[in-house]
């Protein structure tokens, strides 16, 4: 058996360079002012002790198109290289180093998607340019150098006349990127990019106006002037210390974020940790709607200021990928798959942590101002909810400041409502059962008749409530959710004292032929019930379980087992023997005109349910006013 190396010529650097990174051409300029940024702030550490006799100044980077002769210029103030640092740093990495190099960025070959999160370095310059210069004079007391390069792994090095201190970058820019030419596009990257740097960053000129001199007049033009137009803001809000920013700061910093955004966040949650790992960021909680996928990627993630992506899956728990705001953390790995990320140790304890963060925020909110708490309650609870279903932390944590508002606005924690509830039960030793309406308009006559009986109603209408209440259901001990309209609260609020029903045992066989001739078996179960008289004739149920199983289906989870695609639309109908209507009905002397009383009763039903469309709806309406006419 044979082992060896197999040797990568040099000469196959940029063609893959050119290759792996094509997606993404774009992440050049951001290395490149990365590569600037670190060179000042190396710079910034060596005055500061004393190792540069250099005087630190004021740097910044300058972006330059020089569209005539076709290329871009990257200007710096920082340390600069020497002759000697050049071959160290730029020559011998590329074109020594071949083997390593390619070593280091196989993975881009195994998944392209991941390619922009990772840094290629100076030679990702090389994905658009034909051939790039460094012209650099180093802060120590040497000859500037002129480096230059073609793709080749050729390259000149050669003394220039540069006096000051810092590092140009000029880029040839290549034919099939001239797009790196235009204003807009490169303004564009710095924005998206390098928004947050450290350093301020030179794009062009811009106009200022200046106040107008003492005495002019009216119509005078104010003056103005040309400035730096410095296109990032070197010292963000998420770098600063909480203690150090007010209320306002938080706000201003969320306009900076998403200046298309002009609804007000509802409030944000400051991370700062420095160990284990180390995260600074600021979270937003938005306005939510009931909508779970349109919100997600607005979190932008961040390595030491620069933008890396807006795609925080696995980093951050999937239920608050629905908020808003910066993470920075130098510990996340990003040069590795999304798979690898979910199982990365350090990865699910950022994670974790920012879980509890935002479950300690939530609580610290409600114990300090409930009122406010609850007025936001509606905004924020399908991340709550969507939470508490997702990550069984979180379950536990909520139990603090999860809100179960009733139909009448009272909102209560779930402690204070199972007290409240059970306080009134006769049966101490029942199951507890939970009334709850996902709909005030449409259960309207079920809540009245729920509390017209002295029950709580809750209103619980978001979109993955069924879920949520399963969860609730087998978490909790000996309690029960059901929705006023559902099949098994017959019991708790439609029946009466069955000894005074009105109608005989003979009557009411009568009853229930009659009603089985005319209405179909296969869409309705028939039950009849002595309740008020003054309650409805007929009410129209579905069984709990199933409404409930199908809206899991429709939210996902719990879905498609037992091929419940297909679960038939199944109600019950009640039938109020005590209600005049139906005494009416079973006197009626013709047959035909009992199936009309009967159908006619039917719709009404169904019509309350909002069941009752198409060519029915309008058979309905026709015979309607057949009746009244
Ligand atoms: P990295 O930034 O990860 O070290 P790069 O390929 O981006 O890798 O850069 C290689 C090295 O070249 C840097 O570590 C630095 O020493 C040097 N260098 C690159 N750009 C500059 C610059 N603008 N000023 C000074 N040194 C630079
Ligand atoms: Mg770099």
């Amino acid at each position: 058996m044979t082992k060896g190396n197999i040797n990568v010529s040099v000469e196959n650097i940029f063609p893959l360079i050119k290759k792996f990174l094509y997606s993404d051409h774009e992440i050049f300029l951001r290395e490149l002012i990365s590569n600037a940024t670190d060179a000042t702030l190396k710079l910034k550490h060596l005055t500061s002790i004393g190792d540069s006799k250099s005087e630190y100044g004021n740097p910044q980077i300058e972006v330059k198109i020089d569209k005539d002769a076709k290329k871009l210029h990257i200007i710096d103030q920082g340390l600069g290289m020497t002759a000697e640092e050049v071959e160290k740093y730029i020559n011998q990495v590329a074109f020594s180093g071949a083997e390593e190099f390619l070593d280091k960025y196989k993975d881009a070959a195994k998944d392209s998607g991941i390619i922009g999160h990772f840094g290629l370095g100076f030679y990702s310059a090389f994905m658009v340019a034909e051939k790039v210069e460094i012209i650099t004079k180093s802060h120590k007391d040497e000859p500037a150098a002129h480096w230059t390069c073609d793709g080749s792994p050729e390259f000149t090095l050669e003394e220039s006349d540069k006096t000051e201190r810092g590092t140009e970058i000029i880029l040839h820019i290549a034919e099939d990127s001239t797009e790196f030419l235009e204003e807009g596009r490169i303004g564009e990257l710095l924005s998206k990019y390098n928004k947050f740097m450290p350093i301020p960053i030179k794009f062009g000129m811009k106009t200022e106006t200046l106040p107008k001199p003492e005495g002019a007049k009216e119509e005078d033009p104010a003056p103005t002037q040309e400035i730096d137009n410095i296109i990032n803001n070197p010292n963000p809000a998420w770098t600063k210390q909480p203690t150090d920013l007010e209320e306002d700061d938080y706000k201003n910093f969320y306009r900076e974020l998403y200046p298309m955004q002009f609804e007000e966040p509802l409030f944000n949650i400051h991370l700062n940790v420095d160990y284990p790992f180390n995260l600074t960021g600021i979270l937003y909680f938005p306005k939510m709607t009931n909508d779970l996928n349109i919100q997600k990627d607005r979190i932008q993630l961040y390595q030491n200021q620069v933008f890396v992506t807006d795609n925080v899956e696995g980093i951050v728990p999937e239920f608050l990928t629905m908020l808003r705001g910066v993470i920075d953390s130098p510990d996340i790995p990003l040069n590795v798959s999304r798979s690898y990320l979910q199982a990365d140790g350090a990865v699910k304890k950022i994670s974790s942590y920012i879980t509890r963060k935002v479950a300690d925020k939530l609580k610290s909110l409600f114990n300090a101002n409930r009122e406010d708490f609850e007025k936001k309650w509606d905004d924020i609870k399908i991340v709550i909810e969507y939470g508490m279903l997702s990550e069984e932390k979180f379950f536990d944590k909520a139990d603090a400041f999860a809100l179960y508002p009733t139909v009448d606005g009272t909102y209560y924690t779930y402690e204070e409502l199972y007290n409240k509830i059970k306080a009134k039960q006769t049966n101490k030793d029942d199951k507890l059962v939970i009334l709850y309406a996902s709909d005030t308009d449409a259960q309207h006559s079920y809540i009245e008749a729920a509390k017209a009986k002295g029950y709580e109603v809750l209103l619980l209408d978001s979109p993955i409530v069924s879920h949520l209440i399963q969860k609730l259901e087998t978490t909790k001990e000996n309690i029960s959710f059901a929705r006023v309209d559902g099949d098994h609260i017959d019991n708790l609020i439609k029946k009466e004292d069955t000894s005074i029903s009105k109608l005989s045992e003979e009557e009411k066989t009568k009853l229930d032929e009659l009603l089985k001739e005319v209405i179909p078996a296969e869409k309705f179960s028939v039950q009849l019930e002595a309740m008020d008289s003054d309650a409805s004739p007929f009410i129209i149920t579905q069984p709990e379980f199933m409404r409930r199983m199908k809206e899991m289906q429709q939210t996902g989870g719990g879905g498609g087992m037992f091929g419940m695609g297909n679960m038939p639309e199944m109600y019950n109908l009640v039938v109020n023997t005590n209600s005049e209507l139906v005494g009416d009905i079973l006197n009626t002397k013709t047959k035909k005109k009992q199936e009309r009383l009967i159908n006619q009763s039917l719709d009404l039903a169904r019509l309350s349910q909002g069941l009752l469309k198409g060519e029915e709806l309008t058979n309905f309406i026709k015979r309607s006013y057949d009746m009244i006419k």
